[in-house]
Order: C-alpha cells, then structure tokens, then sequence
C-alpha cells in the first residue's frame, strides 16, 4: 500500500521528470504561425468565401461570381470585376500582416473597408491550394501565383478580364484534423449560403451570382432596392409584411426594414444588422429588438429585420473579432435608445391589424392558382362567418337577455364585477397620444354614472358617437364593422390586451390598487414554490401581492390585486409561481413583472364561450382604439383580422 507521503513524494518526482522533457521555448515557424492564425479566421468553407467577397467588395467590384463545388469543400472560386492587383504585388496579397488598406495605427479607429487586418488571403493559402489571377483594368495583362499549402510559387504572366479571380480548392487538405470538423456537404453549403446572402443583402447595388456543382443558386441582379433583394432570398410573403424604418440621431442613421409582428422565427437569426455596410452581431442591439416587439410576439419567437447602421468609423471599434462580426460601440447606449426608439414609435403609428391576405389578392401573379389550399380555406372561412353572422340575425338563435345574463359562468361574472371601468379612465392612464385616437373618444366622459350596473363594460353614452356595429358570434369572436372592411376580433385576446396595458400603466405609474385581505389566507406550496416566491417578494409586492413566510413551505398572503379580487388567494399564489419557476432563477425584473401582468390580465380577462351582452360587445370593440396595441394579444396573438372591403369584393368576384 502506498502512503499519502510516499504519493506525494512520487507526484513531485514525476513533476520534475516532465519537466525536465519539457521543451525550451521557441518562437513558432511562419507557417505554424499562420495555421493558427488560419484556425482563427477560416473555419470552414462559408468563412473563405465571406473573406474573398469582401475583398472583392473592397476593390470596388460591381458584380461577384461565386462557385463552389462540394459545399466549397472541393472549391471555393470568387471572380470580381474590381480594381485589381499589380503583378508585383501578388506576393504581398497573400503574405501574413499586408494590406492595402491601413497605413497607420490611427487608421485602425476609422475603418471604411470590409478588411483590414491583412491576415485573410494568407490564412487561406496556408491551408488549401490556392490560386489568386488579377488584371488591373488599365494593363494589357494581368498576372498569376499559385500558393499550395503556405508554399508560393513564381508570379506568372496571365490573360484574363480585368478584375480578380481567387480559387481555394481542398481546403484544409495538410490539416486533417481541421478536415474532420467539416460537415456534410449540405450543411456546409447552409453556411454558404448564409454567408453570401448576409453580403448580398449588405449591398444590394453589386449583382451577385451563386453557383453550387454547376447549378445557379443566386443570381442577383444589382438594384437599389433592398426590398427586391429581401424578396429574392426569403420570399414575397415576408418582404410584403415589411415595414420601412428611419431614423436619425446627430451622425447616426438608421435604415432599413423590420417585419410586422405577425411574421417571426423560433431562433433569432434572421435578425440581420449591418453597420456601414458590415454585417454584425450585437447582443445589445438584439435586446433592444425583442424589447422594441415586447408583447407583440410569443415567447419564444424572434422578430425578423433588416437594418442598417449607418455612423462615423471613429465612433466604433471594428477591430475586436478576428472575423470582424462583433463590434464595440463608443456609445453603445445612444443605438440601443435610437434603435428601441425608433420601432417603438413606427408599431404606434402604424395599423398592426393582423392582414388575412386573400389568394386573390395577390393580383396579377394570380397566388389563387399556385395555392388553391389557400384560397380554398379563405373562402370557408367567410362562408363560415357569413353563416354565422346570419344565425345571429335569426330570432331561433338569438338568445334574450336574461338568458344571457344566466349563460354568464360565474368566474366571468367575478371578472366582470373587476369594476375594471374601461372607458372611464383610458385618457388618463394611456400614454397614446391624443392626435392617434378617434375623436370620438375625447369626448367621452372621464367617469361613468355611478348607478350603471357593475359591467366591465360600461357602454358610453352615444349622443355623440357613432355606435359601432359589432355582434358576437360563436360565444368567442366579435364582427365589426369598420371604414375598411370587417374585423373579426378574438374576444379573449382583444379584452387581455386591453387589460395588459391599463393594468402595465398603473404598475409603472404606481396607482395599481391593491385589497387588503382581513384575514391573512396561508397558502401551502412545494418548498421551492415557497422559496421562489419569497425571492421575488419585492417585485410581487409591486404588483400588489404581498407575502409573507410562515416558514417551511407555508406563505401568508395578506393583499393582493384588486383587479384579481374574486379568484382566491391560493388561486392568484398558484398562478404567480408559474411564470416566475418558467422566467427561472435570475429573471430580469422588467422581465417578470411582464410576464405576471400577462399572467395577470390573461387571469381577469372575459373568456373564449362567455357569451356577452350586446352592449358589452360594442364597449369592447369600442375600446379597441384606446390601448397602445390592440393588434395583439400579450402572447403575441393578434387579436383581430381583417377583411378589407376589396378583399370580400374580390373573393365575391364583384371585381
Ligand atoms: P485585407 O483585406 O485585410 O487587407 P487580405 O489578406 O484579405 O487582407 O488581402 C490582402 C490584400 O490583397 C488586400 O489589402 C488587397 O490589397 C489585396 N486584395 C485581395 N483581394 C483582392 C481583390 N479581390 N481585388 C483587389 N485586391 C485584392
Ligand atoms: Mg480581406
């Protein structure tokens, strides 16, 4: 057996014998030097391609041929139509640490080229055959150099166009380990194309073409006109629910597209940010997307945009990522406030209204014929609301209003007794600027008669507003009637939004009420559940719940929401502790308080099958307009669609 002393005494014997073997330092070969450099930079066929475009957009070019073969495993190949290089200057292009792009290190601070860091063209001949053929357009000739494997060879003298050809074939063929990492041909040619369509979208005036094994991916014609170009790579149906974006602050300009709330992704990546032409990633700037689309979208969707940024190179440090993705701002915090800003103020002015978009509609590409599906289900969806809107005009179905009033589920009746007085105080507690409200609800009285029976929905009074014409159908959807068409509203949804804002208001204004219980109700949970809650003790006393620990996995509930009033205290903790397990450990606070006012209004809200009364109906569609965004409910849900007048003309065959 062996002792603790004697293993120490072994332990340091084998310390001394390895380093003993341990090799004296050396400074690495160039070509070592350049392998790692290579890992840095190229790691996989899309990174070679990015790199040679971007010189190719460097030099000036007006059009860029891209072929690859086997996912640009085989061969990667780049021709440009740019300014070229001298023959004499071959060697240089793809020696380590050379450019023609920086002369100082000043010049670092106020980059304008794509490239910069000269590492690029001799990274890649460090690890594949390379070829790189040139003409400058004022010479007869240009000229070539072959480099395999780091190893270059004469500069020959070569026809060609003017412009630049760059070949990479076999990449990482003398590192097999680097090999090994590759993909399958498909998914490298993912990267590929993701790759060329960031730079495409980059710069939408170069034309662009694509080739994989012979076969035309891309071609893409120049045009300044971003849009077209959005539409080539992802599709009509997107470009056509894109919405134009610009802004400026002092130097600073933002431009670009963002997509409405009904069209979004489970994963963030076609969130497309460009600076001055660059593409980057930036988490700051992506939060303040998802913030700028807070409530618009599900959980767990992203939104989709296409923006550039467009500021003075001394304001931002381009040089922090060996490929250049990541930036750092000298004020991060103005972009993010311009950025947050910016969509804020576009979705307020704008009519997020969900679009059912008629097969027929799309006009003269006809979509009617490429997605007869489409336009089969549309056209049952109106018949079924025709249907519907006719049963309700027939005395067999409609119901009178005692009968009403019994087929009220007592938990809507509780949550209808809220006192949750809607028209009364939406001017107050919204911060919708006047100019966007219908005028008629400035004229509305700021309280309702207090003898009106206890309805969340106080009709009122309509002396000067036009009653809007709206029905209930199917116990769950409201159609109305609107200057554009109709809407058919999703009662749940449009009610939780509503409450969503007015409830965000008060929490932010601190004018939430909250009921004191006389009797302080103790709640039973899971040890967890207990702990959780008591972590978030502050944040829940914000929201008007406040507890307290009886120990163990006891929690006392002594006040919570008015608005909650009539669902027990068991049912409101029980309820709380979801969203805040779901948010795990160290949500954000904002976070949270939003997802418990969700929770919150999705709680108090009027139900899918609670059939209400026809004045109920017209106060909620009235309160349509009085809410920041009624176009979606705090999930992300829209509340409404619409069937502009065209549309049922067209689906009518009236046009
Ligand atoms: P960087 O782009 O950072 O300068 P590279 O290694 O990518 O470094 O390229 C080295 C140099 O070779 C560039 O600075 C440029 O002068 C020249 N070069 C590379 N590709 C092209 C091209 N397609 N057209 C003209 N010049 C090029
Ligand atoms: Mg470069």
């Amino acid at each position: 057996m062996v002792s603790g002393g004697d293993r120490v005494a072994s332990d340091a014997a084998n310390f001394l014998i390895s380093c003993d073997l341990m090799p004296s330092i050396r400074l690495l070969p160039p070509s070592v030097v350049n392998k790692i450099a290579a890992g840095e930079v190229i790691e996989r066929p899309a990174s070679v391609l990015k790199e040679l475009v971007e010189n190719a957009l460097d030099a000036g070019a007006r059009r860029v041929d891209v072929t690859v073969e086997q996912g640009g495993v085989d061969l990667v190949r780049v021709v440009d139509d740019g300014g070229g290089i001298a023959p004499d200057e071959l060697p240089l292009a793809v020696a380590t640490h050379a450019t023609s792009k920086l002369e100082t290190a000043d010049d670092l601070f106020r980059v304008r080229t794509l490239g910069f860091r000269g590492e690029a063209l001799a990274s890649i001949a460090e690890v594949s055959r390379f070829s790189l053929r040139s003409r400058q357009p004022d010479r007869p000739a240009g000229a070539l150099l072959e480099v395999v494997g780091g190893q270059a060879g004469p500069v020959e003298p070569c026809g060609g166009p003017p412009g630049t050809c760059v070949e990479v074939r076999n990449l990482f063929f003398n590192t097999p380990v680097r090999r090994k990492f590759l993909r399958s041909t498909q998914t490298e040619m993912g990267h590929i194309s993701e790759s060329l369509t960031r730079l495409a979208l980059a710069r939408s005036d170069v034309h662009f073409t694509l080739r994989h094994n012979e076969r035309l991916i891309y071609d893409l014609p120049a045009s300044n006109d971003l849009l077209a170009r959005v539409a080539l790579f992802f599709g009509r149906e997107l470009a056509d629910d894109l919405l134009a974006v610009e802004s400026c602050d002092g130097p600073n300009r933002l431009v670009g597209w963002v997509a409405r709330p009904s069209q979004s992704r489970a994963h963030p990546r076609m969130q497309y940010l460009f600076l001055n032409g660059r593409h980057i990633r930036d988490r700051a700037l992506q939060h303040a997307l998802g913030e700028a689309y807070r409530g618009l979208l599900l959980t767990g969707r992203y939104p989709i945009c296409f923006l550039n940024l467009e500021m003075p190179p001394d304001e931002v440090d381009v040089n922090v990522h060996p490929t250049k993705l990541e930036v750092r701002f000298q004020d991060g915090g103005r972009i993010y406030s311009q950025l947050l800003g910016t969509l804020r103020t576009k979705f307020l002015s704008t009519d997020l209204t969900h679009r059912l978009d008629p097969a027929g509609a799309a006009g003269s590409d006809g979509a009617s014929e490429h997605d007869p599906e489409h336009a089969a289900k549309l056209r049952s969806e109106l018949v079924d609301w025709a249907k519907g809107q006719l049963a309700a005009r027939t005395p067999a179905s409609a119901v009178s209003e005692p009968e009403a009033a019994t087929a009220v589920a007592p938990a809507r009746q509780a949550v209808l007794d809220l006192g949750v007085r809607l028209p009364g105080r939406p001017l107050e507690l919204n911060p919708v600027p006047r100019e966007w409200l219908p005028p008629a609800a400035e004229s509305r009285p700021e309280v309702a008669p207090s003898n009106s029976p206890p309805s969340a929905f106080r009709v009122p009074p309509s002396a000067s507003v036009a009653p809007v014409r709206a029905l209930q159908i199917h116990d769950r959807y409201l159609v109305a009637e609107s200057d554009e068409g109709v809407l058919v509203i999703d009662q749940h949804a449009l009610h939780e939004r509503i409450l969503y804002e007015q409830f965000r208001e008060r929490v932010l204004s601190g004018a939430l009420e909250s009921q004191n219980l006389l009797i302080p109700e103790a709640v039973d949970l899971s040890a967890a559940d207990a702990s959780l809650l008591m972590e978030h003790r502050e944040t829940l006393a914000k929201l008007g719940v406040q507890i307290e620990s009886l120990g163990g996995s006891t929690i006392l509930v002594s006040s919570y929401p008015a608005m909650l009033a009539k669902l027990s205290p068991v049912e409101i903790v029980r309820a709380v502790v979801e969203p805040l397990a779901a948010a795990g450990r160290t949500p954000e606070r904002r976070d949270m308080i939003d997802e418990l006012l969700h929770m919150m209004s999705c709680k108090a809200a009027i139900k899918a099958g609670d059939r209400l009364t026809d004045e109920e109906v017209t106060a909620l569609v009235e309160q349509r307009h009085l809410a920041q965004d009624t176009h979606h409910c705090p999930h992300g849900r829209p509340t409404a669609l619409v069937f502009t007048r065209d549309d049922l003309d067209r689906q009518f065959k009236r046009i």
